[in-house]
């Protein structure tokens, strides 16, 4: 089975995703900064959203939902494809995660190529954006606006759909390419798509064929059971 999941999915961790009202998203427009061109231009403007991010991530702790579905996977394959990068999953005990999305554990120096653990730089929300020991602007491993996926993650996580009989489509608008074509790479492949959202949309019906109209937290573990 294969898990592809979205920012709905940490909504009940206190993460808000981009869509609704609260949450971290009313005040910085994605669309303006967590683009590359926003980075190039103005790295301290998109590193005021980054340590938001960062700040309502370590803030938070996996849900009932994220648990249920490590406890699957003691009774089943699950792979799972989060474009999350909250590692969260990880933290609920998942294995084999794919990020579509990367992960924000390590910073990148955009001048000189070297990257360090970000738990060891001081971030300083007065003095944005951190920087290398060279001068150059540090940035993390995410994925922003406008930017290819990490070297063969899509792929990985393509394979992943075709192979499976069952995927769990929690908590994603769909809205996102290329994580928004899994779901129909499924369906072609025979798999039974089922979604997990409170709301529909533009997959329900068409490409999902089961829709449960709850929120994750609360779906996942009936589903699963103890
Ligand atoms: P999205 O914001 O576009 O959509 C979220 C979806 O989750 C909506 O369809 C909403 O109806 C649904 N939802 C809300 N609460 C839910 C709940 N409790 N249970 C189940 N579903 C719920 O998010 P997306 O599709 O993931 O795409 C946006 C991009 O934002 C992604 O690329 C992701 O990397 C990034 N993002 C990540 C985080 C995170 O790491 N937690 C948070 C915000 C955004
Ligand atoms: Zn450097």
């Amino acid at each position: 089975m294969l898990a592809l999941t979205g920012a709905g999915m940490s909504a009940e961790s206190g993460i808000a995703p981009f869509r609704g009202s609260g949450g971290i998203w009313s005040r910085f427009d994605p669309m303006e900064y967590a683009t590359t061109e926003a980075l190039a231009r103005d790295p301290a403007k998109v590193w005021q959203m980054l340590h938001a991010l960062g700040l309502e991530i370590a803030g938070a702790a996996p849900n009932a939902g994220h648990r249920a579905l490590a406890r699957l996977a003691e009774r089943i394959r699950v792979d799972i494809a989060t474009q999350n990068v909250d590692g969260l999953h990880q933290r609920a005990g998942s294995r084999d995660v794919i990020e579509l999305h990367g992960g924000g554990t390590t910073l990148l120096c955009m001048a000189c190529g070297g990257r360090r653990p970000s738990a060891e730089v001081a971030v300083d929300p007065e003095r944005l954006p951190p920087r290398c020991a060279c001068g150059g602007v540090l940035r993390p491993d995410v994925v922003l606006f406008g930017e290819m996926l990490p070297d063969g993650v899509f792929e990985r996580a393509a394979a992943a759909a075709r192979a499976a009989d069952t995927v769990l489509v929690v908590g994603t608008s769909a809205e996102v390419a290329p994580a928004s074509l899994l779901p129909g790479i499924a369906r072609q492949g025979g798999a039974l798509v089922i979604e997990v959202n409170p709301e529909e949309t533009w997959i329900t019906g068409g490409i999902s064929h089961i829709h449960v109209p709850m929120a994750a937290g609360e779906a996942l573990p009936s589903m699963v059971g103890t």
